[in-house]
């Protein structure tokens, strides 16, 4: 019989969960509901020193928003909690005093001094600081005042990650590593492999630096007599050069950060799944249904992943544009102008449906649309940047913004009929559009870029373009 697909995501809250976490949770996730299992949320807090308050708020609030529900986690409980290492260390006291009876664990006798005397030792004996070398002849119970390591069985392993294959190492990866520290509290080492089994764990999906440890664990998955769930080693994410680990200085936000700059969550899952995973096509936009049913764990990819953030602008774009006009009105609502909630809902709409086309996130929907709902400053450095426009002179511009006046005057503002007239008008002033229409677009907008000229003049209203020409003929005649 398969065993249920059980994945969990098992961060430690040490600070804000970067990429590469929400990667690692995805992938757990999508493995879970591809095969119809469970994904878990444990936080493992062993290690007191290094928590960061907020973290852990900062997780749950990352998963949810990005649509990663967990079945069991320290928020909603389930059947194998507490789901927070602090509050499960009677359950490690437990397996380690079991550990202690067979035993395979001891109380670290010596003092910091000592082990650095054993390990300059070793170095000066050019060998490998292993401290099963240093271990005591006879040991004694547990003194809980003291670190408990596990009394390892050195040997060589061979095993099977579901990614990288089959993998082994030599026995001198084992070590007497530490099992509870003189805390209290026990070591991730320890921790997560018997959480792992108590929450009937099927595959650990986790990064490459967990290889040189995998012997570690499978000595004492051993001495515990408990089978390993599945190893799935994930890949590196490298930066934009492909060549270093992904940093803060490549530009990776946080996920949060992305969907407050209005990256839609599609967007995040699709790129994010990417970033290892690929089924072996050339599609590069997948709903969210889609990857979870075309999810594999045979498609996750051995080699780096590249991290790209203008592939993630340019889905993004692809999901924006794909967005009906009510639903992109209800996701732009806190990025329009705040002058904007004074015009009527279709106005608005409208004006969304002009800049839909450009938008690359929903956070620039305040900068290319402000012109719709304010007037807008004059920006004669426009016309400076403009060398042909600067270059007609002063005189020249009035009388083109003049002529466009008189034309719009006599337009019945239909869209045709508006773009019939300025048509007319490049051939009446023997105009190229770069020119005539630049110059327009400049005078309404004080932009250099906008949507259709005709477009915009028709959504602004004739009696609006035509004071927006008539202030910016001023401007030139007093300026
Ligand atoms: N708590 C570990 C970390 O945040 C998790 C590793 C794992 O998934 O087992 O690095």
């Amino acid at each position: 019989m398969e065993t249920k697909i059980r994945t969990r995501f098992a961060p430690s809250p040490t600070g804000f969960i970067h990429l590469g976490g929400i990667r690692t949770a995805l992938f757990g996730w999508l493995l879970a509901k591809s095969q119809n299992g469970q994904f878990i949320l444990r936080i493992e807090d062993t290690d007191q020193g290094r928590k960061v308050t907020g973290s852990i708020e900062h997780i749950l609030l990352s998963l949810r928003s990005l649509g990663l529900e967990y079945d069991e986690g320290p928020d909603i409980g389930g059947q194998y909690g507490p789901y927070i290492s602090s509050q499960r260390l009677a359950i490690y006291n437990q397996w380690a005093q079991k550990l202690v009876d067979k035993g395979l664990a001891y109380s670290d006798p010596y003092s910091k001094t000592e082990v650095e005397e054993f390990r300059l030792l070793a170095k000066a004996q050019k060998k490998p600081f292993l401290f099963r070398d240093y271990r005591p002849k006879l040991l004694s119970g547990w003194d809980k005042t003291k670190a408990l390591r596990f009394k390892s069985n050195p040997k060589k392993y061979t095993w099977e990650d579901q990614i990288m294959g089959r993998l082994s190492a030599g026995d001198e990866s084992i070590d007497d590593f530490i099992l509870i520290k003189s805390d209290g509290f026990p070591t991730y080492n320890f921790g997560h492999i018997i959480d792992d089994y108590l929450m009937k764990i099927s595959h650990i999906i986790r990064g490459q630096e967990f290889i040189a440890s995998t012997p570690k664990y499978l000595n004492l998955y051993e001495a515990l007599e408990i089978t390993p769930p599945k190893f799935v080693t994930v890949p590196p994410i490298l930066g934009p050069d492909g060549k270093k680990k992904l940093s803060k200085r490549d530009n990776a936000k946080d996920i949060l950060e992305y969907l407050n700059e209005g990256f839609l969550e599609e967007s995040l899952i699709n790129f994010i799944s990417s970033l290892g995973w690929n089924d072996g096509s050339t599609q590069e936009i997948y709903s969210i249904e889609e990857i979870i049913q075309k999810f594999k764990l045979k498609d996750i990819q051995k080699s780096p992943a590249r991290f790209d953030q203008q592939k993630l602008i340019w889905i993004n774009g692809h999901f924006i544009r794909s967005l009906k006009i009510d639903e992109l009105y209800k996701l732009s609502i806190k990025y329009l102008p705040k002058e904007a909630s004074q015009f009527d809902i279709n106005y608005q709409k409208n004006v969304l449906g002009l800049v839909q086309d450009r938008l690359k996130y929903l956070s620039e929907i305040d900068s290319l649309t402000s012109y719709f709902f304010k007037r807008p400053n004059i920006n004669y450095q426009l016309i400076k940047d403009n060398k042909i426009l600067f270059n007609l002179g002063k005189n020249k511009l009035i009388s083109l913004l003049e002529k466009s006046i008189q034309e719009l005057e006599k337009s019945v503002f239909s869209l045709e009929d508006i773009t019939k007239k300025l048509n007319n008008l490049l051939i009446e002033t023997n105009q190229k559009p770069v020119v005539l229409f630049s110059l327009i677009r400049i005078a309404i907008t004080q932009s250099p870029f906008s949507p259709g000229l005709f477009d915009t003049i028709y959504l602004l209203s004739k009696s609006e373009t035509i004071l927006r020409i008539n202030n910016f003929i001023e401007y030139l005649k007093n300026n």
